[in-house]
């Protein structure tokens, strides 16, 4: 059974935060003739289930249902499950923060579920780790952002079993992913603390955020200044981060 409209709408109105106090936009967009990358269709498709879509449909004429702009995307597409819709906003001008569906809130984030079910906090959609400039830059990502996205993802899988085995499957996909390539896994832990998911056995171990690298367009862009809530909570995860002085002093 998947969520009703009105339990997406008690998650919208928990789940507000953003990921950061950058405006992460602004970074992936220079990149992307002035689009953020997650707010482009050419790049991510938003996929609602059918009780999101009602109620996005309810608040706002922002979106509208996606038209496959060719074949291979509607090949793409064509897989999708009976219980989704994929849709499309009419641009980053026009955002509504109110209206922005799942997907916008989460991303470049999805809830890290282990082999033994276990919803132990989140980690990224590495196939955007080349244009995502938030994946290059994890330390940013701040505590309130990290509750809500718990909290929002405990209420939809209280009543979505799809939804959670959806996700439980994509954890299982990253892990054979960077186990081909021998790459710790990053993990945001729900308990406000930075982990790895070893690439081999899969143990979560505590982990710096340097141990994750750089990607794409930001390989060879200096840190910056990590959330307030690192230091408080995980102080070690941002040992041999090349961070700048006055960040680290105004910490
Ligand atoms: S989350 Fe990533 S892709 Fe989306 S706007 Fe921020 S940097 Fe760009
Ligand atoms: S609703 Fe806003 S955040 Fe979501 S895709 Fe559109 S412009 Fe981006």
């Amino acid at each position: 059974m998947s969520a009703s409209p009105e339990i997406y709408e008690r998650i919208y109105r928990l789940f507000t935060a953003p990921v950061s106090a950058f405006d992460c936009g602004a970074r992936c967009a220079a990149h992307n003739g002035g689009t953020p990358v997650c707010c482009s269709t050419d790049d991510a498709i938003p996929i609602v289930d059918n009780h999101e879509w009602t109620l996005l449909k309810s608040r706002s004429d922002l979106w509208r249902e996606f038209v496959p702009p060719d074949k291979a995307t509607e090949k793409e597409l064509s897989d999708l499950h009976h219980d989704c819709t994929a849709i499309e906003c009419k641009g980053a001008a026009f955002c509504e923060r109110d209206n922005r569906s799942m997907s916008c809130r989460t991303f470049p984030f999805f809830p890290y579920i282990t082999r033994e079910g276990d919803l132990v906090g989140m980690s990224v959609f590495w196939t955007f780790e080349d244009r995502c400039w938030v994946q290059s830059q994890l330390q940013i990502v701040n505590q309130r952002f990290l509750d809500e996205f718990v909290a929002a993802y405990e209420m939809l899988f209280a009543v979505d079993k799809d939804e959670f085995a959806a996700n439980r499957d994509h954890s299982a996909a990253m892990r054979r992913v960077f186990a081909r390539r021998d790459r710790p896994i990053p993990l945001i832990g729900r308990d406000g603390r930075l982990y790895k998911v070893t690439p081999r056995e899969h143990r979560i171990v505590p982990a710096r955020f340097a141990e994750f690298g750089r990607w794409g367009f930001y390989k060879d862009e200096a840190a910056v200044a990590p959330a307030p809530n690192w230091a408080k909570t995980d102080p070690r995860s941002l040992e041999g981060l090349d961070l700048p002085v006055q960040a680290q002093a105004a910490d």
